[in-house]
């Protein structure tokens, strides 16, 4: 764990970088609305990434082909907001309540640990932050992640 000072939307276009090839195969357009006034935040580069690439890796996987990611990010109420929108299938009411559990996954044999989002949940909140989930069947999902500017845990 090292903890330092950072600009988010950085830790986010790193990411984006990583993924650059597994967007460019499935032909998924980004839309990056990222706050040129975003204040930096005391936290860890490492496993702020780990967070993102978990989320964007499953909106990828959502996707499939010729979809749309946006990525907006934010300040409100002391606290830096991340949104990762994707237009998928969006998540089923049956399985919603799943997601964040460990091993929980509905992708097919070797294609998913289940590990993702209970990893993802457990990093953010170590961080001192929050990860929730909107979703709409046919329409897509958003995970809304909330950092502190200053990560009172450490
Ligand atoms: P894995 O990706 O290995 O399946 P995760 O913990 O990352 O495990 O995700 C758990 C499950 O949550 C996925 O299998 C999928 O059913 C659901 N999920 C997560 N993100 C999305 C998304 N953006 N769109 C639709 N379903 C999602
Ligand atoms: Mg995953």
């Amino acid at each position: 764990v090292v903890i330092e000072l950072l600009q988010v939307n950085d830790v986010i276009k790193e990411v984006l970088l990583f993924l650059d090839n597994a967007l460019l195969y499935s032909r998924i357009k980004l839309e990056l609305h990222l706050d040129d006034l975003l204040p930096q935040v005391t936290s860890d580069r490492m496993q702020l990434q780990q967070v993102f690439l978990n989320v964007l890796n499953n909106a990828i996987d959502a996707i499939g082909k010729d979809g749309l990611i946006s990525i907006r990010t934010h300040t409100i109420a002391g606290d830096i907001r991340v949104v990762i929108e994707d237009n998928g299938p969006g998540i089923p009411d049956d399985i919603l309540p799943h997601i964040f559990e460990p091993f929980y996954t509905t992708k097919e044999t070797g294609k998913g640990t289940g590990l993702g989002l209970s990893i993802t949940y457990g990093l953010i909140k170590k961080l001192g932050g929050d990860i929730t989930v909107r979703t709409h069947l046919g329409q897509g999902t958003a995970f809304t992640i909330t950092i502190p500017l200053r990560n009172e845990s450490h």
